[in-house]
């Protein structure tokens, strides 16, 4: 039921985006993927028909379907169905973006916070725009420099802004779950492009992403 209802949910999120995609769960691939993840319960010394985890292989397909399905969207098109002509010239930031990624490389979370500024060159996008291109990249499989690069590429390609900074702060799961020293280390990234290449610029950016409203 749970389920059912976070389909829906994501169909009408999506809408919102003037893209729409149904059908998010592909019942083939959970299929798939369940009976994997039963071979792999047992691997673990696991007994998948025990109560407990009876749809637990089902439960994870349907998770890793939804923590991936930012490969169905196209970040650009995001974009595209919000852009204005507007002759605003200064920076604008769009902080503190919540950030659920999965390493590439463990398959763990990543999460944390993402901040975009752009300055615009005769278009401006939907402010909410920003936080859903930073959704459809890190809804897949990431590492967090090329999610940084990726979302930095995508509103300056798309918006052809005078420039775009991203940073982005997240702590790695595969790093603090796994016995690494470190527990509580954060690892910051960050991409720029044209003005925000000055010194200057880049300055009032950080500025303002750790400043406080009060
Ligand atoms: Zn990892």
């Amino acid at each position: 039921m749970a389920d059912q209802e976070q389909t829906n949910f994501m169909a009408q999120e999506n809408e919102l985006d003037g893209y729409v995609k149904i059908d998010r769960y592909n019942p083939k691939k959970i299929e798939s993927i369940a009976s994997h993840y039963s071979e792999i319960l047992k691997d673990l010394g696991e007994d998948p028909s025990r109560e407990g985890l009876l749809k637990t292989p089902e439960r994870v397909a349907k998770a890793l379907q939804f923590l991936t399905h930012g490969y169905d969207i196209k970040p650009e098109e995001i974009l595209k169905s919000a852009m204005f002509k507007e002759e605003y010239s200064q920076m604008v930031v769009v902080k503190d973006i919540e950030v659920y990624s999965m390493c590439e490389h463990h398959m763990l979370p990543f999460l944390g916070k993402a901040h975009v500024a752009y300055i615009p060159n005769g278009h401006i996008v939907g402010l909410s725009k920003i936080p859903r291109v930073v959704e459809a990249y890190a809804r897949r499989l990431q590492v967090q420099e090329r999610l940084t690069n990726e979302i930095r590429d995508c509103i300056h390609e798309t918006l052809q802004p005078l420039g775009v900074a991203v940073v982005i702060e997240c702590r790695h799961l595969c790093m603090s779950m796994r016995g690494i020293q470190k527990q509580n280390s954060v690892t910051t990234t960050s991409a720029f492009t044209g003005a925000f290449k000055d010194e200057k610029t880049r300055a009032e950016f950080l500025r303002l992403i750790t400043a406080s409203l009060d």
